[in-house]
């Protein structure tokens, strides 16, 4: 198979000792002679998947028992809808950063559960920075926060100190650096960024938030019953869930957080370094804004752009292409993607840039 290396924005590139493992359990899981596609979540073997597969986000966040874990259905999407509807009191008011697309459909949804306020929005620079310095009302039930607006390529360098329950949608830079997980009353990741592969949504939230709405709850939205049934309420996404568990589980192996964040770091480095430096591209956001996960540019000729495809295309490069609302280009460089795809990208610009120029 040729090497190709993987920029893709989501579902994003996992490690290729991971889709090996998968590929095999999907034959015959643990020797038993049965997929693991075939066999009961509630056999002692998939429980122990299911029980790793939390168990693994509690040791890479640093949290006890304070928080659970769970792996849901419906997408990070699904959560925009859980989240006020287990937060949110039918009188209480929710708060909201709006750092772009995927934000602004948290607070579409949050709207309709409750009343929902917009107290910072980077909507006035079409979402090429992250809005700072703003104040959070004490008396809102909570404050949600996107950590990386994988559209725009921007992400939050830090988080804002909140006097209130703090929730954050950590879709695509999940493990990707350390944070201080404790902070969180509520952290949610749809898989297929950089956990896993889509199907399940990771939610890691603090007991003692929840229970406080006063409203009737529907069962499946309610995280209490997910939490009590060990997310097995229902039948899990089981396939979703055991990659993610290998991929957790190669993170931990590799070295953990500090391991991957210090290669995140040098693969960011050698991109935006590359782009600052060539005369061809240039960059989309405000400097200190600057996403490690998802890198957008923007080509100085646009004209040239069928120019500049061939050549990455040709160099076995792909999903690059940058998403419609943006145009140009947008390199992901999720935990799973090495360094190497990265040099071979920057290889690819310099090449560009010395016939074009
Ligand atoms: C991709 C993405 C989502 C949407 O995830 P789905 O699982 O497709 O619903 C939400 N938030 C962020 C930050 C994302 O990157």
């Amino acid at each position: 198979m040729t090497k190709v290396h993987n920029f893709s924005a989501g579902p994003g590139i996992l490690p290729a000792e991971v889709l090996k493992e998968a590929s095999e359990a999907c034959i015959n899981f643990e020797n038993l002679n049965l997929s693991l596609l075939e066999i009961s979540h509630r056999s002692k073997n998939y429980e122990k998947v299911m029980d790793e597969a939390r168990s693994l986000v509690k040791e890479l966040f640093e949290v006890g028992d304070a928080h659970e874990v769970l792996y849901l259905g419906g997408g990070a999407s699904l959560q925009f809808a859980m989240v006020p509807y287990n937060l949110l009191r039918e009188n209480g008011t929710a708060a909201y950063v709006n750092t772009g697309v995927w934000a602004s459909k948290a607070i579409k949804e949050a709207k309709i559960i409750g009343t929902t306020k917009v107290i910072a929005s980077s909507e006035d620079k079409k979402f090429t920075y992250v809005p700072k310095g703003y104040e959070i009302p004490a008396d809102a039930d909570y404050l949600h926060i996107t950590s990386n607006n994988t559209i725009y390529g921007t992400q939050m360098k830090s988080f804002p100190k909140s006097p209130i329950p703090l929730v954050c949608d950590m879709s695509s830079d999940i493990f990707s650096r350390k944070v201080n997980a404790k902070d969180f009353d509520l952290i949610y990741a749809g898989a297929q960024k950089n956990m896993g592969p889509a199907g399940s949504t990771m939610v890691m939230v603090k007991k003692e938030a929840l229970g406080k709405t006063g409203r009737n709850m529907l069962s499946m939205l309610d995280y209490q019953v997910h939490i009590k049934g060990g997310s097995m309420y229902n039948t899990p996404p089981v396939f979703p869930i055991y990659v993610t568990m290998l991929t957790l589980k190669w993170l931990k192996k590799n070295g953990g957080i500090s391991w991957i964040e210090n290669l995140n770091q040098q693969k960011a480095d050698a991109i935006y370094n590359e782009i600052d430096r060539n005369s061809m591209f240039h960059g989309t956001t405000a400097i200190e804004d600057r996403s490690f996960m998802n890198v957008c540019f923007l080509m100085n000729k646009p004209e040239l752009e069928p120019e500049f495809d061939k050549f990455w295309k040709e160099a076995n490069i792909s999903g690059i292409r940058g998403h419609r609302d943006v145009g140009g280009y947008r390199a992901s460089l999720y935990n799973a993607l090495p360094l190497e795809s990265v040099n071979v990208l920057v290889e690819v610009m310099k090449a560009f840039e010395k016939k074009f120029a």
